[in-house]
């Protein structure tokens, strides 16, 4: 069998991970794995089931009854609950906010864990998320810590929301950015920080096509 290559990308949200992630898995025909995606379907079942999502032992209730698939639709990776497509639903802010409180429990966390690393096994992939490269894939054959100012990146999310029509202030984007910040590094499991052999990827001020190349040439550079 050909030997995979996985390409773990973490960072915190709005750094442009999932655009870019999906452009350089597309560039080399990877397939393109993003995490986040798991965790806001758990989260958008926990918003459904009116769980108390910051406890441990109400969000582990809803897992056992809990069918997540992932499947690619025209190469786009969507997320099905229950049988329900609900790519679309899981990408508003309530969700995002949810998305980070369950993500904080580790039995979601140790759920998600294999299914994670199953991609990793059979296919080449780019993984994006937090704990990429720290947790899921310690062996991975690149790893991205790619970043970018917390205004610039609720900047981002601001024109991205407001595009798709929710009506969203730039100042409560920017406090769930940092609030969200906050939650994922200072959680206890898998916090979301730079693994030890990660080049930083810094996309302040830089253009998407900019900030691509860079990222494009530093894949490049440690693969060679
Ligand atoms: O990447 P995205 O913004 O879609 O992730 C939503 C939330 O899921 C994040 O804020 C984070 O709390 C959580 N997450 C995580 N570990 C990952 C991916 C996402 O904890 N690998």
């Amino acid at each position: 069998m050909e030997k995979t290559v996985s390409i773990a990308i973490d960072g915190p949200s709005g750094a442009g991970k999932s655009t870019l992630a999906r452009r350089l898995a597309a560039q080399h025909g990877w397939l393109y794995v993003d995490t986040g995606a798991m965790y806001r379907t758990v989260g958008l079942q926990a918003v459904r089931a009116g769980a108390d999502m910051d406890s441990e032992q109400a969000v582990a209730a809803l897992l056992p009854g809990l069918s997540l698939g992932l499947r690619y639709v025209d190469g786009a990776q969507h997320m099905f609950l229950n049988g329900e497509d609900v790519s679309g639903l899981i990408r508003t802010e309530q969700i995002s906010m949810a998305a980070s409180r369950v993500s904080a429990h580790p039995t979601v966390r140790a759920y998600l864990l294999e299914t994670q690393r199953a991609f990793a096994r059979e296919h080449s992939v780019v993984m994006d998320g937090r704990d990429i490269g720290t947790v899921v894939l310690p062996n991975a054959s690149v790893k991205i810590f790619l970043t970018a100012a917390a205004e610039e990146r609720a900047q981002r999310r601001y024109a991205e929301l407001t595009a798709r029509g929710e009506r969203v202030t730039y100042d409560a984007v920017l406090a769930d950015v940092k609030r969200r910040d906050a939650n994922d590094t200072g959680r206890a499991a898998a916090p979301l920080r730079a693994a030890a052999d990660a080049v930083t990827v810094d996309t302040t001020g830089l253009a998407l096509e900019d900030a691509f190349c860079l990222l494009s040439k530093t894949v490049q550079s440690r693969l060679a």
